[in-house]
C-alpha cells in the first residue's frame, strides 16, 4: 500500500536557532554546530514520523519550516 509523502522545506534565513523542531522530531531536523540553524536530517521520513514532522512545523517559532504532503 502506498502512503503519502512529505514534502519538508526549511527557510534557514527565517530559523532563529531554538531548537523546537530537533527536540520535536530528532531523526528529522537537527543543528548546525556552528550557529544552530536547523538542517534536515531525513528529506523523506517514514510515514510513523509525519505527525512529529507537522508538529514540528507548528511549534516553530520563525516559520521557517514548510511541510506539505504529497498524496500517494
Ligand atoms: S524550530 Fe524553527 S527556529 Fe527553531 S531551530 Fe527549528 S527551524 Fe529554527
Amino acid at each position: 500500500m502506498s502512503q503519502a509523502r512529505l514534502l519538508i522545506t526549511i527557510k534557514e534565513e527565517e530559523c532563529c536557532s531554538s531548537g523546537i523542531c530537533a527536540l520535536t522530531a530528532p531523526d528529522v531536523f537537527d543543528q548546525r554546530e556552528e550557529d544552530g540553524v536547523v538542517f534536515l536530517l531525513d528529506k523523506d521520513p517514514e510515514p510513523s514520523l509525519h505527525a512529529e514532522v507537522k508538529d514540528a512545523a507548528r511549534r516553530c517559532p520563525s516559520l521557517a519550516i514548510e511541510v506539505e504532503e504529497i498524496p500517494a
